[in-house]
């Protein structure tokens, strides 16, 4: 039995590399979008929030001496790209996503607009919400907590390489436990980094929980949307 009748799928732009040094590693994108088609088969409304890290982030190496705010906008570009190519590859496995983008490229996208959204979750059509936030100095991940909120997602999904939050960087010490759950309050307390700052403050105003767990780990998805001891739930 699902958990949720609505989540919302943070994925980062990162992830969709694969082992690749930058851009859409093909058979990882189809693995991770045959992970969400199980969520859907099991009548879950599902919308999703991409990334660019793959392809470009404003605030990092590629972008220095740029003007921030237009290297952000770049950076949402980029989560155009693999908004498209994320509704491309679930249209390829046999389900119907729409994009909806917070900036207008109307040639290319749908604009973001809130109604029409729901409308398309209820139809249970798989919704990529791109472009960000649509404004600089913001990241994807405040986009998920905002669209989360917005369309009264029940839990946001923040998918990492890491499985969860540790008590310490696992990489680094091998004494670093899983925390399966852990409030907001707990959080900012023992300093945990869950999601950037605007987008953890967000979630905890609106009391929207967050999962943190791992898309590389198979099946990790679907134990989620069933309440399974999977990651870490970030809770009121
Ligand atoms: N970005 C932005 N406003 C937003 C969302 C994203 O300016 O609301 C820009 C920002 O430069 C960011 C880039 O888009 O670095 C890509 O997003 P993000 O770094 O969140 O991607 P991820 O790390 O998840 O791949």
């Amino acid at each position: 039995m699902p958990a949720y009748k609505r989540i919302l799928l943070k994925l980062s732009g990162e992830a969709l590399m694969g082992d690749d040094a930058y851009g859409i590693n093909r058979a990882t994108i189809v693995r991770m979008v045959q992970e969400v088609r199980e969520v859907t088969q099991m009548g879950i409304e599902v919308a999703v929030v991409i990334g660019g890290g793959n392809i470009f982030r404003g605030v990092a190496g590629g972008s220095v001496g740029m003007d921030r705010a237009t290297a952000d906008y770049m950076g949402m570009l980029a989560t155009v790209m693999n908004s498209l190519a994320l509704a491309d590859t679930m249209r390829q496995e046999g389900m119907t996503a729409r994009v909806m983008s917070a900036i207008a490229i109307e040639q290319v996208v749908e604009p973001y607009v809130r109604p029409k959204a729901l409308q398309y979750l209820e139809e249970g059509k798989v919704v990529v919400f791109a472009a960000g936030t649509g404004n600089p100095f913001f990241t994807t991940d405040t986009a998920a907590a905002l669209r989360g909120a917005e369309i009264g997602a029940e839990i946001v999904l923040k998918a990492t390489k890491v499985d969860g939050v540790y008590t310490a960087d696992p990489k680094k010490d091998p004494e670093a436990k899983r925390y399966a759950r852990i409030s907001f309050d707990e959080a900012i307390t023992r300093n945990l980094q869950v999601m950037d700052g605007a987008a953890f403050a967000l979630c905890r105003d609106q009391k929207l929980p967050i999962k943190v767990f791992s898309i590389f780990k198979p099946g990790a998805l679907k134990r989620v949307v069933q309440g399974e001891d999977e990651g870490t739930l970030v809770h009121v």
